[in-house]
């Protein structure tokens, strides 16, 4: 093979005898490729040699990474973008270069096998074709609506050109990744082969789209991809026309309009989307592009991705020996997801409970989780067969012995916990962790039985354990450093996202949440209704209203947890007496008995008349007057109480970085992502403002509003929470 004479670091040419030009992407120091500024420039002169070389019968466009082929454009440039004139020549450039790619007079190739996300999906939709390795590694997405932007490389054209509409808008509003084979299926690949074959495939494929029965060969495929009804419906003007309106419409349900990216996609797709691709559509892409890039709302979100990975390397450092096998105690709705997800990752697992049916239904929730993936494709069968053979159920304590690590998942309770904890350590040798996922009690409290705390951790997994991807490593005082790493770095073999944080009744999510959550029952006992509580609180940008929140957990068991951290935190975490009523009343357990503060009889949940009716008992018993309040009053006091309990733990040092107590609480409860995390709202409201704010709710409405020590702090010496970005 000859190799070109390339001038750039991150593309080199090299072509093959029969004249196919291999233009290989390897930016130099970096694992993956991104498409930086430099490589975007690169690329440019590259394309520009390719195009005056007439020997050249096809080019084919792949990765030297192992395992990835391009993850997209520098999130660090895109931050850094200062202005909209700035994002517009951003996303003019990345169109002119990928048009010089849809302008190379030969049959031009993507041969993809690993990442290939936003940009790097942009590159390869300009060229004519893409090969795809069936590898699992192997995923293909636009995810620029996470960041709230849309894909400015012209992907907003060509996508929807080349895919079926209600396909190519799925892509690009939920930003969600797709196998290999799955973008074969839909036509946005021309063929999946195992990785091996990739090079040879690309060369026969080369040869068949070199003749046109090859070309028509591949034409007739991707029809054949699209002749779905609502694929055909997106071929005539007045099924555009729905399928963009539902769209909208979707949009809208999800998002009670607070992100602009969406609905710019969907504008943008609706305005450009005709035959003929054409300048001033690319232009529109550019605009729209432009107009979202320098919005709060996108800094903020690419801000918690920034984050987000800097969370995944913080702690590092793993244990000697792979932990291999682990026993669950508690076959509960916890305890099943928490074998699921060890299972999932390859351990051997024993799961315990006192008796069988309670056993077996912790193994039925953990099958019903692994048939989950299988439906969504994103499991095998036969995968699904091994990992569950991996769990075994007992209702003694034989077989756990062999344990790396043990979790314990029984009910909230010292006692009973005390108790299970002590037999788990007669049962395993001292080099066992042993973990515990309560959601309300401090390791301290639940230590103080253990022979061997040292090796003692909390692993608090949060529900539902196969959809929440944050889990609270609890270090408590006496656990040691090897633990808490072992720890962390079992939950990043589980595919989930450990924060580190210490020792205090409802860690730090939870100590954070329930005051958000109190709070909205205080005012549904002052006699605001249900709905506009949680209505209040969604347009906010919450993904669901608190009070359909406690519905969700179980009104019973949200009760318990705010009854332990009232008990730990005084008079500030005060539970409504009417959340006890509820309670009481035994029938109104939320989501699970079909009736809480909502009815789930039947289609949306409506609110409970029931429910209602035991507010005014209550309002008596406590001495509360009705009241009168705002939709901004709503908001302030479920927020501003959240604000200044996170103010508290970062004096205390639950966690020492506002970076990651905001993500800690948008992962942990889906606090707005727009807003950029809890501290960041409030910096971005202004400290001195929530500070004043604060004391004035303290005024109207209890002591528990009054602005923490450290809040006051920053107030007084104008500082803010996070650093200025
Ligand atoms: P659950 O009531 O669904 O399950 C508890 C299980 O523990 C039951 O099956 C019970 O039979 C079993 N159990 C009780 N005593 C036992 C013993 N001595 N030995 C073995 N098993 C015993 O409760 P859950 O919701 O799964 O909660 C379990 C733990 O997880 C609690 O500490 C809870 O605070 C915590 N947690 C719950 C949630 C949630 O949303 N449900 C979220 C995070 C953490």
């Amino acid at each position: 093979m000859m190799k070109l004479n390339t001038k750039t670091r991150s593309w080199t040419i090299h072509i093959d005898p029969e004249w196919v030009a291999w233009l290989v992407f390897n930016l130099p120091g970096e694992k993956v490729n991104k498409l930086t500024a430099t490589a975007m420039a690169e690329l440019d002169e590259t394309l520009d040699e390719l195009a005056a070389d007439e020997r050249i019968k096809a080019v084919a466009i792949r990765s030297e990474k192992q395992d990835s082929f391009i993850v997209g454009a520098d999130i660090n440039e895109l931050l850094a973008i200062a202005s909209v004139a700035e994002a517009r020549t951003k996303s003019e450039l990345g169109q002119r270069i990928f048009a010089k790619i849809a302008a190379l007079e030969v049959p031009t190739v993507a041969v993809i096998h690993g990442a290939c996300m936003g940009g790097g999906l942009e590159l390869a939709l300009a060229c004519d074709y893409r090969l795809v390795s069936d590898h699992p590694k192997t995923s293909l997405a636009v995810p620029e609506v996470n960041l709230g932007i849309l894909p400015g490389w012209g992907g907003t054209q060509r996508l929807p050109r080349l895919l079926a509409l209600p396909v190519a808008l799925k892509m690009m509003l939920a930003g969600k990744p797709m196998s290999g084979r799955a973008a074969r299926r839909v036509g946005l690949a021309d063929g999946a082969v195992t990785p091996a074959f990739l090079a040879d495939q690309t060369r026969r494929f080369v040869d068949g789209v070199l003749t046109p029965a090859g070309v028509r060969r591949v034409r007739r495929r991707r029809r054949r991809a699209q002749r779905d009804l609502l694929s055909r419906l997106g071929r005539t003007p007045l099924g555009r026309r729905f399928i963009l309106h539902r769209a909208r419409k979707d949009v809208l349900n999800r998002t009670h309009g607070v992100y602009p990216a969406p609905l710019e996609i969907v504008d943008v797709v609706g305005r450009t989307l005709r035959r003929r691709l054409e300048p001033a559509h690319f232009a529109a892409e550019a605009e729209a592009f432009s107009r979202l890039a320098v919005t709060a709302i996108s800094r903020n979100l690419v801000g918690l991705f920034l984050g987000s990975q800097r969370m995944k390397r913080r702690v590092k450092g793993g244990p000697d020996r792979p932990t291999i096998a682990a026993g669950v105690v508690g076959a509960g709705i916890m305890g099943g997801g928490i074998a699921w997800a060890l299972a999932r990752a390859g351990l051997r697992v024993r799961m315990k409970d006192i008796n069988w049916p309670a056993v077996n239904q912790g193994t039925a929730a953990a099958a019903g989780m692994f048939k989950s993936l299988v439906d969504r494709r994103k499991m095998t069968k036969g995968a699904m067969n091994l990992a569950m053979h991996r769990i075994t159920g007992t209702i003694d304590w034989r077989g756990f012995r062999p344990s790396d690590i043990v979790i314990e998942a029984v009910v909230e309770n010292l006692k009973i916990k005390h108790q299970v904890l002590t037999e788990i350590e007669t049962h395993v040798p001292p080099t066992t962790i042993i973990a515990t996922n309560t959601s309300s009690l401090s390791l301290r409290a639940l230590a103080t039985p253990l022979q061997h705390p040292r090796r003692f951790v909390g692993l608090h997994f949060f529900n539902p354990v196969n959809r929440m991807q944050l889990v609270e490593v609890i270090a408590g005082k006496k656990t040691s450093r090897d633990t808490v790493l072992a720890a962390a770095e079992l939950v990043r073999r589980m595919g989930k996202l450990p924060i580190v944080v210490g020792d205090c009744p409802g860690f730090l999510v939870n100590r954070i949440l329930l005051p958000y959550l109190i709070e909205s029952t205080w005012m549904f006992e002052e006699g605001v209704t249900t709905d506009r509580i949680d209505h209040a609180l969604e347009r906010f940008g919450m993904p669901m209203g608190p009070l359909r929140l406690v519905d969700e957990v179980g009104i019973d068991t949200g009760y318990k947890v705010a009854k332990e951290l009232e008990s730990a935190y005084g008079e500030r975490m005060h539970v409504a007496s009417v959340l006890g009523d509820v309670v009481d009343a035994g029938t109104l357990l939320g989501k699970k008995s079909g009736r809480g503060f909502y009815l789930y009889d039947n289609g949306t949940p409506r609110p409970n008349d029931d429910a209602n009716a035991l507010v005014s008992a209550a309002r008596e018993r406590d001495g509360v007057a009705p009241i009168e309040v705002t939709d901004a009053d709503i908001v302030d006091r479920a927020v501003l109480i959240m604000v200044n309990e996170a103010a508290r733990c970062l004096d205390e040092g639950v966690v020492d970085d506002p970076e990651l107590l905001d993500m800690a609480m948008v992962m942990g409860t889906g606090f707005a992502p727009f807003r950029g995390g809890l501290l960041r709202y409030a910096d971005e409201r202004g400290i001195e403002r929530v500070h004043d704010r604060l004391e004035e709710l303290a005024d109207r409405y209890g002591e528990r509003f009054r602005p923490a020590g450290f809040l006051q702090k920053l107030a007084k010496r104008g500082r803010r929470f996070h650093a200025a970005r």
